[in-house]
């Protein structure tokens, strides 16, 4: 058996332009021609495969994309969709047809959190919010209805680590469907060679890198993505949330690079995570040997990729996280701005934006501390350089 090299399987994807150019066109239409009537009807029938309709069903540079990126990760097919939001909320509702009850990690992204939370139930969909890491309590809270477990494989904004092995065994006994959140570790981490059922992404993050975009993806079974755009019951054909081809194709040419991007995010935040250390400051990285789930990432990554790019500090209280990010920008360390996985640090504070859709409460339950502030590492410029005027701000502050 011939291991799953998720960057050679990527790379053995090629598309080519019309005159043989390396990179595919873009192909813009809304609809497609018939030159003969009949096949039209045999294609709302899907009786016929491989042609094009419209573009709300199918569009080549969007099923280019989505070739590439089921490469990646191993598994069948991939579809994109206009957002983060859009893959998680469709792959959902068509993982659940007639509704049911979901179990979802607590430490999940805000408007994960408030999507469940509040508007999922409008749909015949109930959501538990339990620690993920502790697959007996994640058991116990399987009812009747469960029909999915839901995680990130790494959770915002406390990158603490999801046992995937350990929640598919139990979703397979137990028949029940895994969904991974995969967008913090693209590259670094394969959910579905690990067993997740379907992997999602907001590819606004890491996978755009360039945070010039809002995208989103989701990945599965053929049947799974084919039943998405089904023209009678598909979440994402008809609810309409649809990838524009110009995105596709920017996000084809992109994958090339996302390997190397998430190797140099690695690089840069292990040198500024180890340079906290080393000053006493409380860093949070799970490329430090002393993270609590250093070593149950180590067990699931991809080698050579480092531990990504996300790194946390506990500043004690919002007040000092403002201050210490304020410093850090008028010092050219970063950008004072929510997202993540831009070629630039960007820093926020989670308990009161990216995680203020979680009440005060919750936050506290998921030891969310109010004065965390989340640095999402970029590559760009000098580590010792932005390591000096970090430690230099965290001095002038506390
Ligand atoms: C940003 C984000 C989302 C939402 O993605 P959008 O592209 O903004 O819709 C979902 N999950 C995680 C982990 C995110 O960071």
């Amino acid at each position: 058996m011939t291991v799953h090299d998720p960057i050679q399987s990527m790379r053995d994807v090629q598309h080519f332009g019309e005159e043989g150019g390396v990179v595919p066109v873009i192909d813009l239409a809304a609809t497609s021609t018939f030159l003969n009537p009949e096949d039209m009807e045999k294609a709302f029938h899907g009786e016929i495969d491989g042609c094009y309709l419209y573009s709300r069903h199918s569009n080549p540079s969007v099923s280019a994309f989505g070739q590439k990126l089921a490469a990646l990760e191993g598994m069948e097919a991939a579809l994109g969709v206009s957002s983060g939001m859009a893959a998680i909320s469709c792959a959902i509702q068509q993982a659940m047809p007639t509704g049911g009850h979901i179990i979802s990690s607590r430490t999940v992204y805000g408007g994960t959190y408030a999507l469940f939370q509040n508007l999922l139930p409008r749909s015949g969909i109930e959501s538990s919010f339990v620690e993920i890491e502790d697959l007996a309590a994640v058991e116990r809270a399987i009812t009747p209805a469960t029909r999915v477990i839901f995680t990130e494989t790494m959770s915002n904004p406390l990158l603490r680590v999801s046992d995937l092995r350990g929640l598919s065994a139990l979703c397979k006994r137990r028949g029940l469907k895994l969904i991974v959140d995969n967008t913090f570790t693209p590259v670094l981490v394969t959910p579905g060679k690990l067993g997740a059922d379907i992997v999602v992404y907001s590819c606004t993050k890491y996978i755009s890198g360039a945070s010039d975009l809002i995208a989103g993806a989701i990945v599965g079974s053929q049947e799974f993505i084919n039943s998405l755009v089904d023209i009678n019951h598909g979440v994402v054909m008809l609810t309409g949330p649809v990838m524009d081809p110009r995105v596709a194709h920017e996000l084809y040419l992109r994958l090339d690079h996302l390997p190397v991007r998430m190797a140099a995010h690695s690089h840069a935040a292990q040198y500024l995570a180890e340079k906290m250390r080393a000053a006493d400051i409380p860093a949070i990285y799970p490329g430090l040997p002393i993270h609590e789930h250093h070593a149950l990432l180590s067990a699931q990554m991809n080698p050579g990729y480092g531990y990504g790019g996300m790194t946390a500090v506990d500043c004690g209280s919002v007040k000092r996280a403002m201050k210490l990010a304020a410093r850090l920008q008028q010092e050219k360390f970063g950008l004072y701005a929510v997202s993540l996985g831009f070629s630039r640090t960007l820093m926020s504070c989670p308990s009161v934006s990216t995680s203020s859709e979680i009440p005060e409460a919750e936050q506290k339950k998921m030891n969310l501390s109010p004065g965390l502030l989340r640095l999402s590492i970029g590559f760009v410029g000098n580590d010792e350089t932005l390591a000096q005027r970090f430690l230099k701000c965290y001095r002038e502050v506390s």
